[in-house]
C-alpha cells in the first residue's frame, strides 16, 4: 500500500468517502511524518491529540454517510491565523504564548467543513519576508536540495547556503505541503507570500481576489493588501480548499458579499477561446534564461490547449515594488502599534509606561519588523506624507488601471513567471542589503497592489533540479479562470515529483 501521506487532498477525500481509508489512519500517518521531519522546522506547534480527536469524529460522521467537503482531511495552519485555545504567535517574540479566545473566520470554515488541524506552521515574523528567515522560531529548511547535494540537515547546524529556503512568508506552509506533512495548508499573501513559496517548493498556491476571504482573526500585516489562500500539491486541491476558506463575513468590512463558486468545477474547463496576455514589462533584463524559456513554454502550452496569446502592456510595473515597500510598511507600522506589552503577549517591565512600551517593543520585535516600522513611520510623518505615502497611493491607482485596461481589451488572464529565480540558500540573500530580498517580489506585488487573484503553478525544474513556477493573474473575482488555466499548465508540465524524505 502506498504511504497515505503521498495522496493528494482530492484522492484522500475520495478514498475517505468510499471508506477505503479512515480519517484516523490518514491522520496518524501525517502525525508520524510531522514527528520525523522536525529538522525542517515547518511546524512551530504540533497538535496531534486534537488532530486524532478530530479524525475520530470524522470517522464517525463518514460511517453514517455524513460529513463536510473536507471531512477528515489533515491540514496545517499558518501561525498567522488565530486558533481558539491554540497558541498563535505570528512567529514573533512579542506575541509570547498568546492563546486566542476566538477562531479566525477562514479556519473556522475549514473546521465547519470537517478538516483536521495538525498544528501551526512557521512563517516570517508578521509575514514580513521572502525566505522564512525572519521567524522568531528560526528558518524553515526546504525539503528540496540542489541536484547532487547530499547535505544532511542537522538541527541548528547553521551552515550558510547548505540548506535552501522554502520561500516566505508562508515558508512553513509550502515546506509542509512539499514534504507531505499535511494535505494542504493555509497561507497569506501581502506581496507574494503564497505564490513565491509555492513556486520555490513545487507546490500550487493561490492568492484570491482581495475581499474573497475574510481577514477576521488573521494577524494583520498590511490590511489593504493581505489576503488568505491555500497552498497544496495540485491545482484541484487548492480549488477544493479555497471553496471552504472563501465567503462573505460581516466581521470583515472589506469581505465581499458574493456567492462562492464551486471552484473545483472550473478545474477541467480548459482554456479554449480564452485570451492570455503576456506583459512585455515583465521581461526584465537579468531574468535567468531558464525562466524566460519556461515562460515561453507556458505560453505555448496554453496556445496548444486553444488559448490565444497576445502581448499586453502594464506600463507602471516598474514602480510597483518601490510603491509596495512604502504602502506595506506604512500600514504595518500602524497595525503593529497595538503590541505595547499592555494588552497581550510578551511584556518587559519598565520604570513608567513609556519604558514598558520601549522595552517590550525593543525586545519583542525582530530586525526586519523594526525596519518596516521605521520606514512606515517615516513615510507617514508630517513632512514626508505627501512626498512618499500619497505618491505611492497614486502609483497604486495607476497600476490597478493598467490591469483594468488590459482586461477591458478582452484579455482573460495574464501569464508571468512567479519568481525571478529558483530557491536560494539559507543565509545567502538579504543579510547585507535588505533590498536584495525585496526584489524577490518583483512579479507578485503588482497583483496585491491591484487586489487581483493570482495563482502559482509548478511548471518545471531548473538546471539544478529545483522547481520553478508560472503565475497566472486573473480579473477580480474570476479565480475560476485561474484554476482552469492552471490545470492546463499542470497537465502540460507533468506533476513535479516531490523530494524524497531525506530528513526523516
Ligand atoms: N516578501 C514581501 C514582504 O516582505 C511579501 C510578504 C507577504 O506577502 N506577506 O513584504
Amino acid at each position: 500500500m502506498t504511504d497515505l501521506t503521498d495522496l493528494t487532498l482530492a484522492d484522500a477525500r475520495d478514498a475517505l468517502k468510499a471508506r477505503r481509508i479512515s480519517a484516523t489512519e490518514l491522520t496518524q500517518a501525517h502525525v508520524a511524518a510531522v514527528e520525523r521531519a522536525s529538522v525542517l522546522n515547518a511546524y512551530v506547534l504540533e497538535t496531534p491529540e486534537r488532530a486524532l480527536e478530530g479524525a475520530a469524529l470524522s470517522d464517525a460522521k463518514l460511517a453514517r454517510g455524513e460529513g463536510g467537503p473536507l471531512e477528515g482531511l489533515p491540514l496545517g495552519i499558518k501561525d498567522l491565523f488565530c486558533t481558539k485555545g491554540v497558541r498563535t504567535t505570528a512567529c514573533s517574540r512579542i506575541l509570547g504564548d498568546f492563546t486566542p479566545t476566538y477562531e479566525s473566520t477562514v479556519t473556522s470554515q475549514l473546521w465547519r467543513d470537517g478538516a483536521v488541524m495538525l498544528g501551526k506552521l512557521n512563517n516570517d515574523e508578521f509575514a514580513m519576508g521572502s525566505s522564512n528567515e525572519t521567524s522568531a522560531f528560526g528558518p524553515v529548511v526546504s525539503p528540496w536540495r540542489r541536484q547532487g547535494s547530499n547535505v544532511h540537515a542537522q538541527a541548528g547546524d547553521g551552515v550558510v547556503g547548505a540548506h535552501l529556503v522554502p520561500g516566505g512568508s508562508s515558508g512553513g506552509s509550502a515546506a509542509a505541503v512539499a514534504a507531505r506533512l499535511c494535505l494542504g495548508a493555509t497561507a497569506t499573501d501581502t506581496g507574494g507570500s503564497i505564490r513565491q513559496p509555492a513556486a520555490f517548493t513545487g507546490t500550487v498556491g493561490i492568492k484570491p481576489t482581495y475581499g474573497r476571504c475574510s481577514r477576521w482573526g488573521v494577524v494583520a500585516f498590511a490590511s489593504s493588501l493581505d489576503q488568505a489562500g491555500p497552498i497544496a500539491r495540485t491545482v484541484r486541491d487548492t480549488a477544493i480548499l479555497l471553496r471552504s476558506m472563501a465567503g462573505h463575513d460581516p466581521k470583515d468590512t472589506t469581505s465581499v458579499d458574493l456567492a462562492v463558486p464551486d471552484f473545483e468545477a472550473a478545474v477541467g474547463r480548459g482554456v479554449k477561446g480564452l485570451k492570455i496576455g503576456i506583459p512585455k514589462e515583465y521581461r526584465l533584463g537579468g531574468t535567468p534564461a531558464e525562466i524566460e524559456a519556461l515562460w515561453a513554454r507556458g505560453a505555448e502550452w496554453l496556445r496548444d490547449a486553444g488559448a490565444e496569446i497576445v502581448e499586453v502592456s502594464l506600463p507602471h510595473t516598474k514602480y510597483a515594488l518601490p510603491a509596495y515597500y512604502i504602502v506595506a510598511p506604512a500600514e504595518a507600522s500602524s497595525n503593529l502599534a497595538r503590541y505595547d506589552g499592555v494588552r497581550y503577549g510578551a511584556r518587559v517591565p519598565g520604570r513608567d509606561v513609556a519604558g514598558l512600551y520601549e522595552g517590550t517593543r525593543a525586545d519583542g520585535f525582530g530586525r526586519e519588523v523594526k525596519r518596516r516600522i521605521m520606514i512606515g513611520t517615516y513615510v507617514l510623518s508630517a513632512g514626508y506624507y505627501d512626498a512618499y505615502y500619497v505618491r505611492a497611493q497614486k502609483i497604486r491607482t495607476l497600476i490597478k488601471r493598467d490591469f483594468e485596461e488590459v482586461y477591458a481589451s478582452g484579455v482573460d488572464a495574464i501569464l508571468t513567471p512567479a519568481t525571478p529565480s529558483a530557491a536560494f540558500g539559507v543565509g545567502e540573500k538579504g543579510s547585507a542589503d535588505p533590498v536584495e530580498m525585496y526584489l524577490n517580489d518583483v512579479f507578485t506585488v503588482t497583483v496585491n497592489m491591484a487586489g487581483l487573484p493570482g495563482i502559482s503553478v509548478p511548471a518545471g525544474l531548473d538546471a539544478q533540479g529545483l522547481p520553478l513556477g508560472l503565475q497566472l493573474v486573473g480579473r477580480a473575482f474570476d479565480e475560476e479562470t485561474l484554476f482552469a488555466a492552471g490545470q492546463v499548465i499542470e497537465d502540460a508540465a507533468g506533476r513535479i515529483p516531490m523530494p524524497g524524505a531525506w530528513w526523516a
